[in-house]
């Protein structure tokens, strides 16, 4: 007989096979008298286990093959949708690359990593938005800085040029005076040094234009020789007094004629071709101008100046580009300049889409290069003749003319009439247009000088009262517009406008007779 159930004990499972599985008892015999005696028992339990593990890898693979299916299932749809956001973000990120800065993307791409960097898209493209918001703004002031800018030069021109108008016209007056030699030497320093001054006051003008972006270019046939030839001539009595051999070589694959800026072509060569004879005490300076490469309507120009000059080193080269830069400080002690010419040369070949650039050692010489692209035109047509050399002042008209002055400035009003009176003409000054027009009314003029800026009524307004005037009673008086405003095409402007003539200040006497002579003489 087996002992009953609180005299078990269980010992625990002793071995485990693959198959098998056998727990041990200890069993105490109800015979057995001895309480501490025990039989060990060995239960196997093989059948149980295998039936066990079969159904546990059966469910196993029902669960397993159950997430698999939902796992695919899953994938499937979460991948379509993906796709879908991701797409979403690309057409955003084209739209922005196109400069619509307006696009957002978060709305319609929510949620995990993608709905982040939807977030983060749109968080730039707003940024982006600000930005050009504050670049448009920041352009706007200083375009407003800009005109303010261009306008007080403007201003300061013609401030300044007013009384150099004085000052230059006297000088030009005295020369018709008797004069002892000496004096001769003073007024030559007088009249050098308002030139000097004058030059400034146009370079200043020159480079604020062009980086203000009012430069305008001309566009006409012009012949690159011819454009040399004048450059030279007027340099020549320099080159002379310094005793300095002058070569001229243009190629002859150089076209006759090309169409550009011959103005600005001329104001680069006269640049170059004067530092070269500054900066060079003996030997010889070299102008060369080739062809350097061709296409089907144009060639590009490339222009040498050469010298034996002081030279300059490495790091010099490198300044003087800039506006305002001398090689040395010494230099505009011992040459004179302000470093504005290269400055403006360099713009000016960048605004005709060429390229300048130097090279040079200290007591090598220096040579400059300019290549400029030009369209050629006219092939083989003859280019117009050159202007004729001035004549001699006085007396400039045979015929008297009744000249009206409309001029506020007294002492440029008394240039005028000086130099008028020299020519052998009558004038009468009016100190503004509303003046002007109640003198014209009463004095039967042949001709009016029409300064433009005066108080009380302008030139321009003036001019247009006149105009009015004769519409209705008939006639034209000739009314030559007088500005300081010297600003490429304003010939053309005051022309278009209704005036005859123009003449720039500080008036020439050579250019006032011109203009008065092709007045008297018309076409
Ligand atoms: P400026 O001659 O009025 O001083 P530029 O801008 O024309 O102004 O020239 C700038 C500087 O470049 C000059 O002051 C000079 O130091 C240097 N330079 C220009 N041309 C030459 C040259 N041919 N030889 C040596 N130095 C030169």
């Amino acid at each position: 007989m087996l002992a009953g159930p609180d005299e078990f004990s269980y010992i625990g499972p002793a071995s485990l096979g693959n198959d098998r599985f056998i727990t041990y008892r200890k069993i105490r015999l109800a015979s057995e008298t001895d309480p501490d005696r025990y039989v060990r028992v060995g239960v196997p339990v093989q059948t149980a286990l295998e039936e066990s593990t079969r159904s546990i890898a059966k469910n196993l693979a029902l669960l397993f093959s159950f997430l698999l299916a939902a796992f695919l299932l899953s994938y499937l749809i979460g991948k379509r949708s993906i796709v879908d956001r991701i797409s979403r973000l690309e057409v955003a990120s084209h739209c922005l690359a196109a400069g619509d800065l307006k696009t957002r993307v978060a709305d319609s791409v929510s949620g995990g990593e993608l709905g982040s960097l939807a977030a983060s898209f749109d968080a730039m493209a707003l940024k982006l938005a600000h930005r050009e918001q504050e670049l448009e703004q920041a352009r706007h002031s200083s375009d407003n800085a800009n005109r303010a800018k261009s306008e007080f030069l403007a201003n300061m021109s013609h401030e300044i040029r007013t009384p150099m108008n004085g000052v230059l016209g006297m000088t030009q007056l005295m020369r018709f005076t008797d004069l002892n030699s000496e004096q001769k030497e003073y007024l030559d320093s007088l009249e050098l040094s308002g030139k000097n001054l004058l030059a400034l006051i146009n370079d200043i003008l020159d480079l604020s234009r062009i980086e203000a972006g009012r430069m305008q270019l001309e566009s006409a046939d012009f012949s690159l020789r011819r454009s040399v030839e004048e450059v030279v001539a007027n340099q020549s009595s320099q080159i002379r007094q310094k005793g300095l051999q002058l070569q001229v070589d243009i190629r002859q694959q150089v076209p006759e004629l090309v169409c550009g800026d011959s103005l600005r072509f001329k104001q680069i060569l006269l640049n170059l071709l004067g530092n070269a004879i500054k900066f060079t005490q003996t030997g010889s300076i070299t102008i060369s101008i080739a062809v350097s490469s061709c296409w089907e309507t144009g060639c590009t120009i490339r222009m040498l100046v050469q010298d034996t000059g002081i030279g300059m080193a490495a790091e010099e080269v490198e300044r003087i580009f800039g506006a305002f830069e001398q090689a040395d400080n010494s230099i505009t002690r011992k040459y004179g300049g302000s470093g504005l010419g290269l400055a403006i040369c360099q713009r000016l070949v960048e605004l005709m889409g060429g390229r300048i650039w130097v090279e040079s050692a200290p007591g090598q010489g220096s040579t400059f290069s300019v290549e400029l692209p030009y369209t050629i035109r006219y092939k083989g047509v003859e280019p117009p003749p050159p202007a004729q050399d001035r004549k001699p002042v006085a007396p400039l008209s045979k015929k008297p003319l009744k000249i009206l002055i409309a001029e506020d400035n007294p002492l440029n009003a008394d240039t005028l009439a000086a130099m008028l009176k020299r020519m052998g003409h009558e004038t009468r000054v009016a100190a503004n247009g509303r003046a002007a027009i109640d003198l014209w009314q009463t004095w039967a003029c042949n001709c009016i000088l029409m300064d433009i800026s005066m108080p009380e009524m302008d030139g321009r307004l003036a001019m247009a009262a006149i105009r009015e005037q004769e519409a209705r009673i008939g006639g034209r008086t000739p009314i030559i517009a007088l500005t300081a405003h010297a600003l490429l095409g304003d010939r053309e402007r005051f022309l278009a406008e209704g005036f005859d003539g123009y003449i720039a200040k500080p008036v020439d006497v050579h250019e006032l007779a011109d203009e008065l002579k092709r007045m008297s003489e018309p076409a």
